[in-house]
């Protein structure tokens, strides 16, 4: 592919910024920075009433703090949903999806046995084919449906993709997770839909997230092809995440790993990015600026499975 590469900052401000997301965002700003790729900042605040206003300022002045700059002006998910109702309606036309209205304990209780990767019930197919439009579909059931993405039947279901520290993946999407929503049954453009439609508009090349998403990329790339836009499928790298002594991943159970209450504590910017660059695999000892990592970044130093925040990099950021 020629022109221009571009990757994005994506944080949800459903919470502040922890460390998990900052080191997500370091490595991804160092790739980007050392590669020449643009870099956007796009607010993913369209999840209604888990959204805190306070967090999206929150996580851009962290950024700010921690010397992760951005090209062009930050983009707001929620001033955009004329945008996703577009190509819900597109797809929609194309009969890509149908609306369901099945709700979430339908589907727990439909599907006892197959359980997607996340731990998600792999949606039973109950309402495909079942309602001729939305308001066929509002008026039979009384209910307000969601709207779920149709997974090809056969080969055109099966994903295969490559990615940047995960190598090469296949995914059967129909077996592996069913049907996904799309929109929600209170209108809200699901997570899939959002972020390729952002990502499309924004002509994002570069993908670059933790990799409790990796099961999502399949279902992206089938949303690429259904609107028509296989040509401007992303290249994926989806990083380990960060998890606690226990292994599981970062979370409030591992007391407060916010970036603001560490400032809040006196730890400096310097102090804080050296922890995150030695877990992006680079050595580095004392306080850095953020400008001086970009040489020495190699994100093949981060394939070697999840990160452990150990109390001992809890004592040196504290120190
Ligand atoms: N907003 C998502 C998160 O904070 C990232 C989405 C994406 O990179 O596709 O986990």
């Amino acid at each position: 592919m020629t022109g221009h590469r571009t990757t994005r900052l994506a944080p949800s401000p459903t919470g502040a910024l922890h460390l998990g997301n900052a080191r997500t965002f370091l490595a991804t700003w160092l790739m980007a920075r050392q590669a020449g790729w643009r870099i956007a900042l796009r607010i993913e605040d369209l999840d209604g009433p888990r959204i805190k206003t306070e967090a999206a300022t929150g996580a851009i002045e962290d950024l700010q703090w921690l010397g992760l700059d951005w090209d062009g002006s930050i983009i707001r998910q929620s001033d955009r949903r004329a945008l996703y109702q577009a190509a819900i309606n597109d797809l929609m036309a194309r009969g890509a999806v149908y609306p369901c209205v099945c709700s979430r304990r339908d589907v727990e209780l439909a599907a006892s046995a197959p359980h997607a990767e996340d731990g998600a019930a792999i949606y039973p197919g109950t309402c495909r084919g079942r309602y001729a439009s939305i308001e066929a579909a509002r008026r039979d059931s009384g209910r307000e449906p969601s709207i779920r993405f149709m997974v090809p039947d056969g080969p055109d279901g099966i994903v295969a993709f490559v990615d940047r520290i995960h190598g090469a993946r296949r995914v059967d999407v129909g077996r592996e997770l069913g049907d996904f929503t799309i929109a929600k049954a209170d209108g809200t453009p699901a997570y899939q839909l959002a972020v390729v439609v952002d990502d499309l508009d924004m002509r994002v090349t570069e993908v670059i997230r933790a990799d409790d998403l990796l099961d999502s990329t399949p279902r992206q790339i089938l949303l690429y092809r259904a609107m028509g836009n296989e040509l401007h499928i992303p290249q994926y790298c989806h990083l380990p995440l960060v998890v606690g002594a226990d292994g599981r991943r970062l979370a409030k159970r591992h007391g407060d790993t916010r970036i603001s209450h560490y400032r809040r504590c006196g730890v400096t910017a310097g102090r804080m990015l050296a922890l995150l660059a030695r877990w992006c695999g680079m050595d580095v000892r004392d306080d850095v600026e953020a400008q001086e990592l970009i040489k020495r970044f190699d994100v093949t130093k981060m394939m070697g499975g999840p990160t452990v925040f150990s109390a001992e990099d809890e004592a040196t950021l504290l120190k």
